[in-house]
């Protein structure tokens, strides 16, 4: 029975050998396994930092952007408010230029003949520019742009060059009219 039972016992005995070995190649497996999950948990760890740099980079970038935005905003406004404040200059200039013209034309000034840039300013009947000139005339200011105006028309129906004012000073300061191409000349 023992001689029978032994081979069988025997056979048990390795069987459970082969069985603990099997397990303990198993658990001595384990600590790989540990490793594995150990790697996979810090290449995830090693993501999660590279998101995590990522988002920084996205974030950095996108304030950056967000100032450029703001930059931007400011440029435009600035704009904005030019292009208003021209609108506002120019509505002013019209509004002005109405009055201007809406207000009596005796009180228009005539613009000196001689240099063609500043108003004359009359003083009883004497005439003065800015630019040095003064002369004698009974004429007001009305009058004195028509007499200047009839000597031009007068003047270009027979020439086509322009009409040069000039102060003859003898016997008295008188505003005379000349042109260098034809022979018209004359007091105004
Ligand atoms: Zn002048
Ligand atoms: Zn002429």
């Amino acid at each position: 029975m023992q001689c029978a039972n032994t081979p069988v016992h025997k056979t048990s005995v390795e069987q459970k050998r082969h069985a603990q070995n099997v397990a303990k190649k198993q658990r001595l497996g384990m600590p790989k396994l540990r490793d594995l999950l150990r790697e996979a948990k810090r290449r995830t760890l090693n993501e999660f930092r590279l998101q995590a740099d990522l988002d920084n980079i996205l974030r950095l970038e996108l304030s950056e952007l967000e100032h450029d935005l703001e930059i931007e905003q400011h440029i435009y406004e600035e704009l904005l408010a030019d292009v208003n404040e021209w609108y506002a200059l120019q509505e002013q200039n019209l509004e002005e230029l109405y009055a201007e013209n809406t207000t009596d034309p005796s009180q228009e000034p005539v613009i000196c003949p001689v240099c063609l840039k500043k108003p004359l300013y009359r003083i009883h009947s004497l005439y003065k520019c800015e630019c040095g000139v003064q002369f004698e005339h009974a004429a007001d200011n009305v009058q004195l742009q028509q007499l200047i105006q009839h000597r031009i028309n007068e003047h270009e129906v027979n020439c086509t060059q322009a009409l040069v004012f000039f102060i003859e000073s003898q016997p008295k300061s008188s505003l005379f009219a000349i042109c260098g191409s034809c022979d018209y000349c004359c007091s105004v």
